[in-house]
């Protein structure tokens, strides 16, 4: 079984207004509410994917209701902390073809709310072969927080993959206690480097080969429309994706993790990871609704994943 962690999930709500009016009423006729945070997204692909997954992390109030309710009705198994907050709504406005969002910050977890959730991990990771960590951090929380996680996978033998941003990706990956799997997208591999990602397959060698990218084994750099560049051990494998007309590519990044991580569960070789992770990111762009994937495709769009070994 997989766990999938998201410290500050949300109610995701879309709402799409033809033409937004600025300091006037706007009647929406389209609204969409659904669980989100990363984390939940990967378990929703993971289960399209047939995999056992459980979430955690903290929830509360109505809006935490919601979010275990939405879970229940996919049939996805979750064991949140409770808090006495309420969880936040994140809303995103789709109008004059733009989104527009608004996300609130969320709930403050306090010290013995993070150790509430250390303590139960012992008893969440039983029969655990994959713990995820997708998101940012709430407030109250740091690094150490991800890294206390990390610390108790590499105790018990149970593979870890992080996908964050920022500060919080950059000081975990140059830390001690290290991830097995991160997926970074093209902006958030430029706050580990501190450049671009290069594009010259020399330069990308070198990359791989200096700490901290070196010390983790399996890296997905996923770049979008172009596709991604894989570390796996000690090969790095650039893989192209065929040309699709995008409806909505938001959660193609978690969709792609969910696939490396069901092809790890699955212990697939180095050619199933790679189709699995870029055939799932590229299902989610072919929908409007956020991680979901047709698995009817899979087999179609898989064997049109080009993959190139690089020196
Ligand atoms: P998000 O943060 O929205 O979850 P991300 O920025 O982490 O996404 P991307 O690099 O945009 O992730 O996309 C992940 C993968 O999804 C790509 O490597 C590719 O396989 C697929 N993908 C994304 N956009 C497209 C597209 N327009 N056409 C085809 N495949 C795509």
């Amino acid at each position: 079984m997989i766990l999938s962690i998201t410290a500050n999930p949300s109610v995701d709500i879309s709402y799409n207004i033809e033409n937004l009016k600025i300091d006037d009423v706007n009647r929406v006729e389209l609204v969409n509410k659904d669980a989100g945070g990363k984390g939940i997204h990967v378990s929703y692909v993971l289960n399209e994917l047939g995999e056992k997954v459980i979430n955690s992390g903290f929830v509360g109030g109505k809006l935490g209701e919601f979010i275990e309710k939405r879970l229940d009705e996919r049939k996805i198994s979750h064991d949140f902390i409770k808090l006495d907050d309420e969880t936040r709504n994140c809303i995103a406005i789709i109008h004059d073809n733009k989104q527009t969002e608004i996300l609130e910050k969320g709930p403050k977890i306090g010290f013995e709310k993070e150790k509430e959730f250390l303590d139960h991990l012992e008893k969440l990771s039983k029969n655990i072969e994959i713990i995820n960590i997708s998101g940012s951090l709430p407030k109250g929380l740091d690094a150490s927080f991800y890294q206390k996680i990390i610390k108790f996978a590499k105790e018990n033998k149970i593979f870890v993959s992080l996908d964050t941003s920022g500060n919080t990706l950059k000081e975990i990956v140059k830390g001690e206690i290290k991830p097995d799997l991160i997926k970074p997208n093209e902006t958030e591999i430029k706050d580990i480097i501190e450049k671009e990602f290069p594009e010259n397959e020399e330069e990308i060698r070198k990359i791989f080969e200096k700490s901290p990218l070196k010390d983790i084994p399996y890296v997905i750099i996923s770049q979008g429309k172009d596709g991604a560049i894989f570390k796996i051990k000690n090969k790095i494998y650039k893989a192209n994706v065929p040309k699709v007309k995008a409806i909505n590519p938001v959660g193609s990044g978690d969709s792609t993790l969910a696939g490396a991580l069901s092809a790890i569960y699955n212990k697939e070789d180095d050619e199933d990871f790679i189709k699995k992770s870029m055939t799932c990111g590229l299902l989610n762009v072919l929908n409007e609704e956020i991680a979901h994937i047709n698995i009817n495709d899979f087999d179609k769009y898989k064997e049109k994943i080009e993959i190139k070994e690089l020196i």
